[in-house]
């Protein structure tokens, strides 16, 4: 069994996409496993991960922008403290995303990019990743 890995996120806005597929790459490689499955996963209320395009930043512009149309911050909702909008955005999007560990690589389509997604920012935020042979 591998080293559990921690990647370490600051981001800038309440909400924004950070493209960490090179720190995840790093932590595949790190673990030495050359097949198995890799785990990325955010221990946030208020922040999910997902795989998307990476190539043009209007896709994350466009993901940012609907789900707040979708979600907005100012809905009549009950928790008070008025980052509902954000808890409901992370169940959406989820904490994790599991990759394919093949010879050594995530098995990651041309134009896919693992993203953290930050719905309650500017924070300091973690990103665990867990690489398991198999
Ligand atoms: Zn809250």
């Amino acid at each position: 069994m591998t080293d559990l890995q921690t990647i370490n996120v600051r981001t800038a806005t309440r909400e924004e996409m950070i493209d960490i597929t090179a720190q995840v790459r790093s932590a595949i490689k790190r673990s030495g496993v050359s097949d198995g499955i890799c785990c990325v996963y955010t221990p946030h209320t208020t922040a999910g991960i997902t795989i998307q395009e990476n190539s043009d930043p209007d896709v994350k512009a466009d993901m940012v922008g609907q789900l707040a149309r979708m979600i907005p911050k100012n809905a009549p909702f009950r928790h008070d403290e008025g980052n509902s909008d954000a808890h409901i955005k992370s169940s959406v999007i989820g904490a994790t995303a599991t990759l394919i560990v093949d010879d050594g690589k995530a098995l990651l389509g041309t134009w896919q990019a693992v993203f953290f997604c930050e719905f309650d920012g500017p924070r300091e935020r973690r990103v665990l990743v867990k690489v398991v042979s198999g």
